[in-house]
């Protein structure tokens, strides 16, 4: 059988656009999502080789539910892409106790629920691979994004760690930190706050989701890349 790939938040932006990338590859993708319905089953109804399935990733148990659920139909998962993800703009000083939990929990915890739930496969299999989507704000800090930055680096945190424990498991675990890409997150920002970035940017332009996913595509096939945090930001951050 085909390589399975579960991808989180596949819906809409960059999700959608690895989901779609991996089925014109061949893979048998699985599309998670949460609140966008219609725009899942549309994107099924286009590709014989993509099936989906809804959970809120921030929930143990509609997690618990969903793996349970693919490895009974489809035995295995291959490659995990823990892309879900919400942004959160505001002063830290404003920020309540609610919205830093539905950060957390949407972006940093929802990581940590995927990731266990399908290790035991993997472990067994000893084989897997494990991408997460953190972004350029976990490596530099953002002002006025603090509680999503602070969520990221926990992921690039998770990405390092987990490498060291799983590489004798023969499972690879690496970040990709993308900088500004076009997709309905950023639809918040002005044409003059976007042109800025353009500036800042030394490749002069923002990105787009098939950015990622060309990365996401090179990082499946590789087998000798673990614990890395890769930024594909048009050198908008070069370290
Ligand atoms: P987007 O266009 O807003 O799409 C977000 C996706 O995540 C949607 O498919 C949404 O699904 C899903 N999602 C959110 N919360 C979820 C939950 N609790 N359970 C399941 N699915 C959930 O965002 P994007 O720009 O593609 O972002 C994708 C990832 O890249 C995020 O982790 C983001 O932090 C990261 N990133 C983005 C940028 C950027 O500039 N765009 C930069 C750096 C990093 P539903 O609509 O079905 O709920």
């Amino acid at each position: 059988m085909n390589k399975v790939v579960l991808i989180t938040g596949a819906s809409r932006g960059i999700g959608r656009d690895i989901a779609e990338k991996l089925a014109q590859k061949g893979y048998q993708v699985i599309a998670n999502y949460n609140r966008s319905e219609e725009k899942a089953k549309e994107l099924k109804s286009k590709y014989a080789n993509i099936d989906i399935y809804k959970a809120d990733v921030s929930k143990r148990e509609e997690v618990h539910n969903m793996i349970k659920s693919i490895l009974e139909k489809y035995k295995k998962i291959d490659v995990l892409i823990n892309n879900a993800g919400i942004s959160l703009t505001g002063l830290f000083t404003d920020v309540t106790d609610k919205e830093w939990n539905k950060i957390i929990n949407n972006d940093l915890y929802s990581v940590f629920c995927t990731t266990q739930e399908v290790l035991t496969n993997m472990i067994m299999r000893k084989e897997g691979c494990i991408i997460n989507i953190s972004s350029i704000w976990g490596i530099v800090g953002s002002s006025c994004e603090s509680i999503y930055s602070v969520a990221k680096a926990g992921v690039d945190g998770m990405t390092k760690s987990l490498a060291k424990e799983l590489g004798p498991s023969g499972i690879r675990v690496n970040s990709i930190a993308p900088g500004f890409i076009d997709t309905d997150m950023n639809k918040c920002y002005s044409k003059e706050d976007v042109q800025n970035i353009i500036n800042d940017t030394p490749l002069e332009k923002i990105g787009q989701a098939s950015d990622i996913s060309k990365c996401i595509k090179w990082l499946i096939e590789d087998n000798f890349t673990t614990g890395q945090i890769i930024p594909v930001n048009g050198g908008l951050i070069i370290n």
